[in-house]
């Protein structure tokens, strides 16, 4: 690091400094300050004392704009084994207590339950009071009815790479709060997938100062890796340069390639939101045995894997963060599937503002509320289209969904078995919903609905998280009327009992692959194809190129492997019925819709995520309809979406090389160049105690100093 870098960081240490020594009252007893990740957390003898006033933290927080997290000093701590009596005592039976797991790193304690009891909800008095008498900093975790095996595995990996992840953290705050060396001039979006296509979504988003990639997905079915993989081979420098990576839902044309990032060198922050992660690590490591067992060899291996489990960090929905020195980031609901997020990015001082949606749905479904188009301000948007062009018009849901339950009944009525071939996460929760309605209101006959494969583990997934569902839905849950959870509902399949449902008794299997990509409904289909009896119903995107595509599009006859693994062709005799208004997509009116309610409306928005054909039709509309400058880029074009007005002058040529004026800092560290500090700081006297060097390396403040 250069000199003018030493200078900026201690500047903004200083600027920390003084808030902090001004407001933290002496009796909280302060002991250390550490950079955590994108906040920065308080260590107290007596945290109480900050937590009893919340009011004070709110204003640091505010004035350093930065969140705060105080915890206790380990000296602090009651030993677990009273700890855990004393929360065993206070909670009582009521919450159907299924584990409590320290981590003493971060002094927190996980309280994982099945219900909220007299706990109420995450700022209960209750655990305040936990706090208060133990020390730990109690985080409640809702246990879903049936057991996540990868909520566990991911929950003790956590508290067992702890000292790992604390470095890491480490690192990515001093990362943030470094200097800002070039004054920001410009802003770029660089496609790497996903354009002109769907699947392998990758931006990068460049400033002066700044790298951060949105998405790093796979193309499934695709057939070279050069139109498998984002083009990462084409950025001209390291990839331990990225800032940061922010992954917008768990689909794996989003998420499927991002291992891939930390076999090369990247060890930097991943953000999206804690259902997300929780997906991902269930969709990735099924991803990584399926490409083995189909005999391919994968991009990564099992140890890059856990390193992106261990370098993410999940962030709520609304929570503004510092990923960079010049960009802050925010993610807002998409209403696709669980934990999906649109991506808000504000670089610089608000000289630009990014939204790239992801995949999203701008219709209240049973699962989710619609996304939400509330940002600040947005100059460039990025956007999907999916169901882009003109005539890409869903029926109304309600609709939908009686088509839907109406194809259901009538292949039961004809004696026949109903396969819905479904992605892991998203569509085939949604279908539960709505069948377990249909059941309950006697529109479809008592039928068992067979699930498979990773639905089991998705559902439960989908129980953790009943706050990042549907108002009406998180009621069922937490009222104990979880639709998840009909009796008519089996998740308990052996892959030896395929053949006797698909040929037995009237029945409903859910099964992925959606499109027929692969995975058991492949199975299935080669049961059930040749008798008219049964059904097919499709209810998701089918790309181009797949075997669910000419299904629906009604080929006469499909290849598919037999019992010995022999390519055999099968009469396609089975009732093909595809249903569009089911969608986790928007539709096109719904696309437009979205646009045309944004608080503010862009200069320049980008179409991408969709066929060509799409992506034209969608972005003539826009430009006609909005007067943006609406574009679908293809794969590795750049396009420069701000520049700074005075580029090239005299003046910003100065600011780039000298001392930023006034005013012009990053918004991350407002007043390192502010009016609190200003250019005069550089000659104001040093802090000059002890271990200040060391602080710089490890932590804020060196342990001692502060006592006094
Ligand atoms: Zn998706």
């Amino acid at each position: 690091m250069n000199i003018l870098g030493d200078y900026d960081l201690e500047a903004r240490l200083k600027q920390i400094r003084d808030v902090i020594f001004k407001n933290v009252p002496p009796e909280a007893r302060l002991t250390k300050v550490e950079f955590e990740g994108p906040n920065i957390a308080l260590y107290c003898e007596k945290p109480q004392v900050l937590l009893d006033d919340e009011s004070v933290v709110r204003s640091m927080a505010k004035q350093i704009k930065t969140r705060i997290i105080v915890r206790t000093d380990p000296s602090q701590l009651m030993p677990p084994q009273d700890a855990e009596k004393l929360i065993r005592k206070s909670l009582g039976d009521e919450i159907d207590l299924e584990n409590i797991i320290f981590n003493e790193e971060e002094g927190e304690v996980v309280i994982v339950a099945k219900k909220y009891g007299p706990i109420g909800g995450p700022s209960s008095p209750l655990l305040k009071q936990i706090a208060q008498q133990t020390g730990w900093r109690p985080v409640f975790v809702r246990a879903p009815p049936i057991k996540s095996a990868t909520l566990k595995g991911v929950l003790s990996l956590m508290s067992n790479e702890g000292n790992y992840r604390r470095d890491f953290l480490r690192e990515v705050g001093q990362s943030i709060h470094r200097p800002l060396i070039y004054k920001n001039n410009y802003v770029t979006i660089k496609a790497l997938g996903g354009f002109q296509e769907v699947g392998r979504s990758s931006i990068l988003v460049e400033t002066a100062s700044s790298k951060v990639l949105l998405d790093c997905g796979v193309k499934p079915g695709a057939v070279s890796s050069l139109d498998e993989f984002p083009r990462l081979d084409t950025l001209d420098f390291d990839l331990q340069e990225l800032d940061a990576v922010i992954i917008s839902h768990a689909h794996l044309d989003h998420v499927g390639f991002l291992p891939f990032l930390f076999k090369y060198g990247y060890r930097g922050p991943v953000y999206m939101t804690r259902p997300t992660f929780e997906l991902m690590a269930l969709l990735q490591s099924d991803y990584l045995d399926v490409t083995e067992k189909g005999g391919k060899k994968p991009p990564y291996g099992v140890n890059e894997y856990k390193k992106a489990l261990l370098h993410t960090i999940p962030l709520e929905y609304g929570e503004v963060v510092d990923i960079s020195p010049d960009v802050k980031a925010t993610l807002y609901n998409a209403g696709h599937i669980l934990g999906s997020a649109i991506t808000h990015l504000h670089v610089g001082e608000g000289e630009h503002n990014i939204v790239y949606t992801g995949d999203f749905k701008y219709a209240d479904t049973r699962l989710f509320q619609r996304a939400d188009t509330d940002f600040p301000r947005v100059e460039t948007l990025i956007m999907e289209s999916t169901y882009g062009a003109k005539n890409d018009l869903m029926v109304p849901r309600e609709e939908a969904e009686r088509e839907f339950i109406d194809a259901v009944r009538t292949a039961l009525e004809h004696g026949g078995r109903v396969l819905v071939p479904v992605l892991s996460v998203g569509r085939a929760q949604e279908l539960m919903i709505i069948m377990a309605d249909a059941f309950n209101k006697k529109l479809l006959p008592k039928t068992k609905v067979h699930m498979e494969g990773l639905l089991y583990e998705t559902t439960a997934l989908h129980m953790a998280h009943p706050e990042a569902l549907s108002r009406q839905l998180r009621d069922a849950i937490y009222y104990d009327e979880n639709p998840f959870m009909h009796e008519n509902f089996d998740m308990h399949l052996r892959i030896e009992d395929r053949e006797k449902l698909a040929r037995g008794e009237p029945c409903v299997i859910m099964a992925p692959a959606g499109m027929l990509t692969g995975g058991p409904a492949l199975d299935y289909l080669k049961y059930m194809v040749e008798d008219e009896k049964n059904a097919i119903i499709f209810t998701s995107y089918q790309a181009e190129g797949t075997l669910g595509r000419k299904l629906s599009k009604g080929a006469a006859e499909i290849q598919l492997e037999d019992e010995n693994g022999d390519e055999k062709t099968f009469k396609v005799r089975m009732k093909v019925i595809p249903i569009e208004g089911l969608s986790g997509h928007s539709d096109r009116k719904e696309l437009v819709q979205f646009v045309e309610r944004l608080r503010s409306r862009p200069k320049t928005v980008i179409v991408n995520h969709g066929e060509p054909r799409k992506i034209e039709d969608l972005a003539g509309y826009l430009r006609y309809r909005f007067h943006v400058d609406a574009v679908g880029l293809e794969i590795l074009d750049t396009l420069r979406v701000y520049r700074s007005r005075s580029r090239g002058s005299p003046e910003s040529r100065r600011m780039a090389d000298a001392d930023p004026p006034e005013g012009s800092g990053p918004i991350s560290c407002i007043s390192l160049w502010g009016s609190a500090t200003g250019l005069g700081a550089r000659l104001a006297p040093r802090y000059d105690f002890e271990g200040e060097r060391r602080c710089l390396d490890s932590t804020l403040f060196p342990g001692e100093a502060l006592k006094d």
